[in-house]
């Protein structure tokens, strides 16, 4: 069953961390929204509050401010979520369909049906012969693979997304930007992803939330608006 589309609202977001020398401001009053169905990308340099920012979004992080999903506060994770790191985090004792499914058991689905959903996903990223392999049989694409099918298992109405291709070499990553590309337009959701990359963020996007270093603040707002769906060699175009 297609989840319901869902939107976000951020609004005054600051977060300080306290350390022992002086108060680091990681966040300063951040504001945007993402509407139904639309990818956003954070794009900004390292250190500038991004992965704060996603783990406040996920109910998984503290933050003053006002962080809403579907007009409800954020207060603790969202049950309509996926999020995907930038570590794949699987387990090395489970299968790579075991990990997928782990999605399924802790939220107490029904194990037939999300089986056969995740049989599926994974043949969607090229994993079908791996299924039963252990985590260390795979390459690292293939396990930050892994990770999206667990992270979408359950059909969430908002992928959360931390770097997810920032450790993968340059043409792995530009493979796993063209299957989240296919992914996104065959069934929409609301996506964050958050990047260092430039030119994956104007890849994947319609709109880039650009952020200053720190302390990160917005400092521009980019719609792009090529055409889906968009190629590799798009990128050597001057719109581009
Ligand atoms: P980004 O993901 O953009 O690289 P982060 O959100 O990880 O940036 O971090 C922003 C800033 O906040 C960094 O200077 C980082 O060192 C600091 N920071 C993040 N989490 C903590 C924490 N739990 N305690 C102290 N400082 C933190
Ligand atoms: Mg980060």
């Amino acid at each position: 069953m297609p989840n319901p589309a869902t939107t976000v609202r951020i609004n005054g977001v600051s977060q300080t961390f306290g350390t022992k020398t002086r108060d680091l401001i990681a966040l300063d009053d951040v504001s945007f929204d993402i509407k139904e169905g639309e990818f956003v990308s954070l794009l900004g340099p390292s250190g500038c509050g991004k992965s704060t920012l996603l783990t406040a979004i996920a109910g998984l992080g503290p933050y003053s401010g006002l962080i809403e999903i579907n007009g409800q506060l954020v207060t603790k994770p969202h049950a309509n979520i996926g999020v995907v790191f930038q570590e794949p985090f699987l387990m090395e004792w489970r299968t790579v369909l075991q990990n997928v499914m782990l999605q399924a058991e802790v939220r107490g689905l029904d194990r037939h049906i999300y089986r056969r959903r995740a049989e599926s996903l994974l043949a969607r990223v090229g994993l079908e012969q791996f299924m039963h392999c252990l985590p260390h049989e795979l390459s690292g694409g293939m396990r930050q693979r892994a990770a999206i099918c667990r992270a979408m298992l359950h059909d969430p109405s908002l992928l959360l997304m931390d770097e997810p291709f920032g450790a993968l070499d340059a043409l792995t990553r530009d493979d796993l930007n063209l299957e989240l590309q296919d992914i996104w337009i065959r069934s929409p959701k609301t996506v964050l992803f958050v990047t260092h990359g430039i030119s994956e963020a104007v890849f994947l996007s319609d709109r880039i939330i650009v952020m200053s270093p720190r302390p990160g603040r917005v400092a521009e707002i980019l719609e792009i608006d090529l055409p889906r769906p968009r190629s590799l060699a798009m990128r050597e175009t001057p719109e581009f």
